[in-house]
């Protein structure tokens, strides 16, 4: 049973990380309590590789949901765990952890979030089951670091055409295509050079780099962007700034596009039915979460 129907005392939740100052979650998450009417306070828990067990074990207080897991600590947490749900073991990371019933279980919202974030964009089907299908879709994947591994898995998981997996460095592209393959029996590419993309109908292109950032760069170059069909949709995972480099680029060539803001509200909003049972005030949520950006 979950501990918000256990209790009617003060509750606490929180984010596990190393930074977590500028995190956007409190913002995200406490106003989802308070309309709920649940007693619970979303703290910032700022935590070093050397603190990580003792944070974890402090997880099982009975005043305690659980917690929301970043970088640097969504595959150090796994040990630390009673039990990982399918699909985080699969991705080899947790971004969310539950407090029930005197255990700790972890899960991975990164990846329904992306996909819950896609079909906003009205992209994919929603089936009987709750899940997003892709079915028909090429997806491009920029990136082959942790947030692609959840996106690929996700990718996979809606039943994509095609999964392409674009990456500075191709072994690291390889791993993951590899990796994934061993999942699914549709094709995987991977590729370090954008010049041997070839794009195909019905796109979408998800950015799960860094770059842009920080500064005016894209992570794919505008001579291949531009050799895209007018129907493809570009994915950024970043938030902030809210329009990349890459957004920028392909608004102006008329395609469809969306930041990571999407993302960010559905992995928090799956949590907050994790830890709490109830369906999040998405709308309450997003609402916060804009009014701040
Ligand atoms: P990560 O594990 O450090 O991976 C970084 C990725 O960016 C790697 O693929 C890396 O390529 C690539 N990269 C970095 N610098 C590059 C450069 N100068 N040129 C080309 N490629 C470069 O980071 P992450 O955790 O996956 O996060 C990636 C992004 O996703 C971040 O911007 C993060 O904020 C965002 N994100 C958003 C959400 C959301 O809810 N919206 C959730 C998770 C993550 P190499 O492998 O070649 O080094």
């Amino acid at each position: 049973m979950s501990i918000v129907q256990q209790t009617k005392k003060q509750l606490r939740v929180g984010l596990i990380g190393n930074p977590v100052a500028h995190s956007f979650s409190p913002r995200l998450q406490q106003p989802a309590f308070d309309t709920l009417g649940i007693p619970a306070y979303y703290e910032l828990w700022h935590t070093t590789a050397a603190q990580l067990v003792e944070r974890v074990r402090s997880l099982c207080e009975t005043d305690c949901l659980g917690a929301n897991v970043t970088i640097p600590h969504k595959e150090a947490v796994m040990p630390l765990l009673d039990q990982i749900d399918p699909l985080a073991t699969r991705i080899g990371a947790v971004n969310t952890i539950v407090h029930r019933d005197d255990y700790l279980y972890g899960y991975n919202t990164d990846a329904a979030g992306l996909l819950n974030a896609l079909h906003e964009y009205e992209l994919g089907e929603m089936q009987a089951d709750g899940r997003i299908s892709l079915q028909g879709y090429t997806a491009v994947l920029l990136g082959a670091g942790g947030a692609a591994r959840g996106a690929a898995f996700a990718l996979i998981d809606a039943g994509v055409e095609k999964l392409i997996i674009l990456n500075r460095h191709l072994e690291r592209a390889q791993r993951l295509a590899a990796e994934v393959q061993q999942h699914y029996d549709r094709p995987i590419f991977s590729l370090s050079d954008p010049t041997y993309l070839i794009p195909s109908a019905s796109s979408i292109i998800v950015n799960a780099t860094s770059l842009g950032m920080h500064e005016d760069v894209s992570p794919l170059p505008a001579d291949i962007l531009s050799r895209f069909d007018s129907d493809t949709f570009v994915y950024d995972m970043i938030y902030n700034p809210t329009q990349t480099y890459l957004l920028l680029q392909a608004r102006l060539m008329g395609l469809r596009t969306a930041n990571g803001l999407s993302m960010l509200l559905h992995q928090g909003a799956l949590a907050f039915t994790l830890w709490t049972n109830q369906i999040a005030p998405v709308d309450i949520m997003r609402a916060s979460l804009i009014q701040h950006t």
